[in-house]
């Protein structure tokens, strides 16, 4: 059968796509269609290859991308359906039939199909095999276990420094302690393992902090973000028929946005993958693939640990480690499809500046276009101004262009203020894109919290969040009681909730509350099986009281919420219809944690969208606004004195750049008003950078020269050979290129490839040992 699909794509996104079994590296700058390769490349693997959609795994970034690919992949197959002798069958029979017929058939190829963030897909493979996993102490989780979000694991290790282990909380900072808990567990650290790291007294403290932290997470029942993905490495690592039965489930493996993979996912995609076996010896290629898009010049997130050395590694690490051109495993696009000539000329001179990067060909196909305007503001008011005038003149003018085609990118999240202020002055409809998470809204967070404790009764913390709420007699000291009495006997909170003679002894005059709330939850948890998540949703919101107590309060605020509670369920029934075989409570639990604050439900939007820099990848608008260009605010001010931060900065104003299809307006301004002071501001080290012939201005203060740089001081260094070990940060003279610092080492011994910043070169070049011609 003809695969008529392929002729949306071009000769390199086609091999790309068409490529069957093996490792295979898509390595690409931004607007290049890796993203519209992966998608095509699993139909091509369900159409051509008839490979059963269960085999298939295909991580994204976002919740809302994965939506997006599995639409994509529907319409694909109703494309080539059509051209089918069942499509053609189908149409003697009226227009409706054949479009239910159709995607009937669509949605259960697709259904089948594993598509998500790391995180989904493991909370996936949790739900299945959880309770085979043991932590260091021997500790179990079951299927019920609860996701602890950011802002959970935030306030746990917040009470575990001041409440139980009574530690100064200025000295330790709850946030920097999880940060470094976080950190700990996506090194695949243990507490134990942690604790033997620590050689100074605050390292020791933390490490007890980690351990406690791990007991309660333990005790609840629950697992944070990190663990998602870190339980399952550690289960395949310690269970093989497991791991062997997940590796032959996923056959064919494929990861968008592969540069910001961190050291946890991609052991966990190696284990997957090849066993954990080295990958050149492994057998199993002949029918099984891992394919990677990526761009390293869009490496944004290292302070989650992403390290795009991961994506440079590749061929090495899955593919028989030969010279990084060789195109059996890797395939290069280099035509740019989304940006005009100039935007993209724009992203190519500034990214050139950074030292740790492959150059790439980036090769327009969409016309000159108009020059990127750059405004030098009075300050964020003026600024913002600027930014509406333009709006409001380019939307005037062109027919086709609506509020949703415009974006406004900034920086840092404090940036919004001033553009929402005047967007609602003018009656222009915006939305922020990764703001506030609707999750995380107080009372979908106390819905929740019910819904948590029914779910799974070791849940400590949903059920002290919500035995008072709505308030029904329960006070502190009852609360502490009961919580003291749980620590002394070592048993769950719910053991004691739920035996009526310790209620009545321990809570006095609170205990008719206590006994209430008990009540509810059990006649709840009692039902869990036979109704669906909605029922159960309903009947807890009209049993607690909840929704009558917000609307006895009255006030604009409740009936916020209120509608919000409403919002809640709706999202309860959109996910039964979209997971018709698992409607579970726990299900729905498990999506509501996982959805992220980049995951706008809203379709085609009409709305202006804001958002952070670091939210807008993998995005495009045809009219962007990249505003707050000044130092200190954007490079930012942690990243100014250190040259690795700065080049992150530098890829993430890439990144923005390269969002815009048709027009892009850049701002700074010369003095800010941002966390309360108002300063005077120089513009961004990143505007010298640009090209000036490509920019227009409002003054020509706005564009400065290119700042120039000291040359670091060159020391003798050893002539870069095959027969030396070499290490990061060793300095190497090479006959070409002269002097240079090895930035990053892939593999070792003879065909070991050395990244290598040379001091009088823009542009990271790669030399592969040996060298002939040193
Ligand atoms: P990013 O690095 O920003 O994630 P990407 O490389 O994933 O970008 P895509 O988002 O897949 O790029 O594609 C960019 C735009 O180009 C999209 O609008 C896509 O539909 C379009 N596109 C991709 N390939 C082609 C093609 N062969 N012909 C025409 N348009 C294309
Ligand atoms: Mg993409």
């Amino acid at each position: 059968m003809a695969v008529d699909f392929l002729s949306h794509l071009n000769p390199s996104q086609k091999q790309a796509v068409q490529h069957f079994c093996g490792p295979l590296l898509v390595i690409a700058g931004a607007g290049s269609g890796k993203t519209r390769a992966l998608t095509y490349r699993i139909a091509n693997l369900v159409l051509t290859h008839r490979v059963d959609p269960e085999n298939i795994l295909a991580v994204t970034f976002t919740n809302k991308a994965a939506r997006e690919m599995k639409d994509r992949i529907e319409r694909l197959f109703a494309e080539q359906q059509a051209l089918t002798e069942y499509g053609q069958s189908l149409q003697s029979l009226p227009g409706h039939v054949q479009t239910k017929l159709r995607s009937q058939v669509y949605k259960s190829i697709t259904k089948d199909l594993w598509i998500g963030t790391f995180h989904a897909l493991c909370c996936r493979i949790l739900r299945f095999d959880i309770e085979k996993f043991q932590d260091e102490k021997g500790r179990k989780w079951t299927k019920s276990f609860s996701i602890f979000d950011e802002s959970d694991a935030q306030s746990l290790v917040k009470d575990i420094i001041i409440n139980q282990l009574n530690i100064d909380d200025k000295k330790f900072d709850p946030r920097s302690v999880r940060y470094a808990i976080s950190n700990a567990k996506n090194k695949g650290l243990t507490p134990r393992d942690y604790e033997r790291e620590q050689s100074n007294f605050k390292g020791k403290v933390i490490a007890n902090i980690y351990s406690v932290y791990q007991d309660k997470l333990a005790e609840n029942n629950a697992v944070d973000f990190d663990d998602l993905i870190w339980i399952p490495v550690q289960l395949f690592r310690q269970n093989e028929q497991i791991r062997a039965y997940w590796h032959k489930r996923f056959r064919h493996i494929l990861v968008d946005e592969y540069q910001d993979t961190n050291r946890t996912q991609y052991e966990l995609l190696q284990l997957l993958t090849t066993n954990g076996e080295s990958a050149r010896s492994f057998k199993e290629w002949d029918y099984r693939s891992i394919f990677v898009v990526g761009d390293a010049d869009q490496s944004i997130y290292s302070f989650r640990m992403a390290d795009f050395t991961i994506l440079m590694g590749f061929q090495q690490d899955f593919g028989d480690g030969l010279p990084d051109d060789d195109t059996r495993t890797m395939v290069k696009l280099e035509e740019n499809y989304r940006s005009t000539e100039n935007i993209l000329q724009l992203a190519n001179d500034l990214i050139e500046n950074n030292t740790e990067r492959i150059d790439k060909v980036l090769k327009p196909t969409r016309g000159q276009g108009e020059p990127t305007f750059c405004y030098r503001a009075q300050d964020e008011i003026d600024e913002a101004e600027f930014v509406i005038q333009q709006m409001r003149r380019l939307e005037a003018v062109n027919s086709d262009l609506h509020w949703g085609k415009f974006a406004i990118l900034y920086r840092t999240n404090a940036q919004s203020r001033a553009f929402e202020e005047i967007l609602v002055r003018w009656g222009v409809p915006y939305k922020i894109v990764g703001g506030l998470r609707f999750y995380d809204r107080k009372e979908i967070k106390d819905v929740l919290a019910y819904l948590r404790a029914i779910a799974n009764p070791s849940d400590s913390l949903s059920l002290l969040r919500v035995i008072n709420t709505p308030r029904r007699g329960v006070g502190k000291t009852t609360i502490e009681a009961l919580q003291k009495a749980a620590i002394e006997l070592g048993t769950p909170l719910w053991e004691i909730l739920s035996d009526e003679t310790s209620i009545k002894t321990l809570a006095g005059r609170s205990s008719k509350g206590v006994i209430q709330f008990v009540e509810i939850i059990q006649r709840w948890r009692a039902q869990i099986d036979t109704v669906s998540a909605s029922e159960l949703v309903q009947g807890v919101l009209e049993d607690s009281g909840y929704v009558r107590d917000l609307k006895a309060q009255g006030t604009d605020e409740a009936e916020d919420r209120l509608q919000n509670v409403q919002e809640l369920y709706n999202a309860v029934l959109q996910y039964e219809e979209e997971n018709e075989d698992d409607k579970s409570l726990i299900g729905f639990l498990a999506s509501a944690s996982l959805a992220s604050d980049l995951d706008d439900t809203e379709e085609e939007s009409t709305k202006v969208s804001l958002m952070t820099l670091h939210s807008s990848k993998g995005l495009e608008f045809p009219i962007v606004f990249l505003v707050g260009l000044e130092q200190g605010l954007f490079p930012s001010y942690r990243s100014l004195d250190d040259p690795a931060a700065i080049e992150e900065e530098r890829r993430l104003c890439y990144v923005g750049i390269t969002r815009a299809q048709e027009r892009l307006f850049i701002s700074h301004a010369r003095e800010r008003r941002l966390y309360g002071n108002r300063e005077p501001a120089s513009p961004s080290l990143f505007l010298g950078e640009l090209p000036r012939e490509l920019m227009d201005s409002n003054t020509k203060a706005a564009i400065p020269k290119k700042f120039t740089e000291k040359k670091p001081q060159s020391k003798p260094a050893p002539v870069l050979q095959s027969d030396v070990e070499w290490s990061v940060g060793d300095r190497v003279m090479h006959s070409q290129f002269g002097i240079g610092e090895v930035t990053n080492v892939f593999g070792s011994g003879s065909k070991a490839t050395l990244a290598i910043r040379f001091d009088n070169l823009t542009g990271m070049k790669r030399k592969i040992l040996p060298i002939g011609d040193r």
